[in-house]
């Protein structure tokens, strides 16, 4: 696996569940990590901690993905702090769950606002300076969810999908700078996003697993880490599933 030594890694919803485990393995490598957090900042802390305990430098912004103005401030800051950003995660996410004919506006928003716009702003942010550096690589968590659907899921299925979409489009729009863009597509993972579901819908989940269990969100990180290395210098416009075989 390649060194990320003098790398500048940038991942969105990198306080907690996917997004730390991303900013460990990437720092276990030797890269300069920045996480994002929307407001929980003892968790954005304790990535951070753990970040600077493996030797690596560490810093943790908060602002709201779906912001324009404070996503572009985030990344003109990133960039005059630390010269360059070389990977991009977007990773930020929320869930809102429930069935359509309940399902409110802002409910609706708050969910493509942040999956989808958030993922956005970040790559139109990141272009510029990418661009001059003619190199990059972006990353965006979508979801098995965005691939195959699931009852109850509307908007956050929509923004999955979405983000599918976005990372062809800019695979294709980027490729002549040297950037490469892709989407990790987890199945289900034990994160504090999967702790509420019940049990018994948890059951009926891995009955349809074949490696009949959940994942882990170490086995996202590592399939997110292997994608921004030269290993996969080849490859753009994926859609990496790590789902433990739910959906082929
Ligand atoms: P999580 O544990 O709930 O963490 C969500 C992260 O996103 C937190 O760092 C949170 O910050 C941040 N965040 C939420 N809204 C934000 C906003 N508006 N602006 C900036 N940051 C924001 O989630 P996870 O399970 O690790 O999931 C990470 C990603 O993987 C998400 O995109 C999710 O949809 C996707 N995914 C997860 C699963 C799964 O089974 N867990 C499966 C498929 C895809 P705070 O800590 O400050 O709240």
């Amino acid at each position: 696996m390649s060194d990320f030594k003098d790398k500048v890694v940038f991942i969105t919803g990198g306080s907690r569940g996917i997004g730390r485990a991303c900013a460990l393995q990437f720092a276990k490598r030797g890269a300069t990590i920045v996480i994002n957090y929307a407001g929980n900042e003892a968790a954005a802390t304790e990535t951070v901690k753990l970040v600077t305990d493996l030797g690596c430098k560490a810093k943790a912004l908060r602002f709201d993905v779906s912001n324009t103005e404070e996503v572009n401030k985030a990344i003109d800051d990133t960039v005059k702090e630390f010269t360059r950003i070389d990977v991009l995660v977007n990773n930020a996410g929320v869930a809102v769950d429930g069935l359509i004919m309940r399902f409110a506006d802002a409910d609706y928003s708050k969910t493509l606002d942040t999956n989808l716009k958030g993922a956005f702003n970040l790559i139109r942010a990141v272009s510029r300076p990418m661009m001059k550096q003619r190199a990059g690589v972006i990353i965006n968590m979508t979801s098995i969810v965005g691939e195959m659907g699931n009852a109850g899921q509307a908007a956050y299925a929509a923004s999955k999908a979405g983000l599918i979409g976005l990372t062809k489009a800019m695979a294709k729009e980027l490729a002549p700078r040297n950037i490469r863009v892709n989407a990790v597509s987890p199945g289900f993972i034990e994160t504090d996003m999967t702790t509420h579901i019940p049990e018994e819908a948890k059951k009926m989940m891995l009955q349809v697993t074949p490696l009949a269990r959940l994942g882990k969100a170490d086995e996202v990180a590592a399939a997110t880490v292997f994608l921004a290395s030269n290993d996969a210098s080849y490859i753009t416009g994926e859609v990496l599933k790590v789902n433990g075989g739910m959906y082929m």
